[in-house]
């Protein structure tokens, strides 16, 4: 799985890093996603799956 974020889309709602807190943190000036882990391990994939699917601003993008 290969994860990007589009920092310019996100409004930082936070719901990718409730979803996999190893996968997603929060600027802390502004609250816009960072990628931790562009590249997360198997175990990981369901929770990103759910970011991707929670995320407000469709800012997470996936390829499986
Ligand atoms: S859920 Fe989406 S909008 Fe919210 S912080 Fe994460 S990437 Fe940004």
């Amino acid at each position: 799985m290969r994860v990007t974020v589009d920092q310019e889309k996100c409004v930082g709602s936070g719901q990718c890093v409730l979803s996999a807190e190893k996968v997603f943190d929060q600027r802390d000036e502004d609250g816009i996603v960072v990628l931790l882990d562009p590249e997360p391990p198997a175990d990981q994939h369901d929770d990103v799956r759910q970011a991707a699917i929670v995320c407000p601003a469709m800012a997470i993008d996936l390829v499986e």
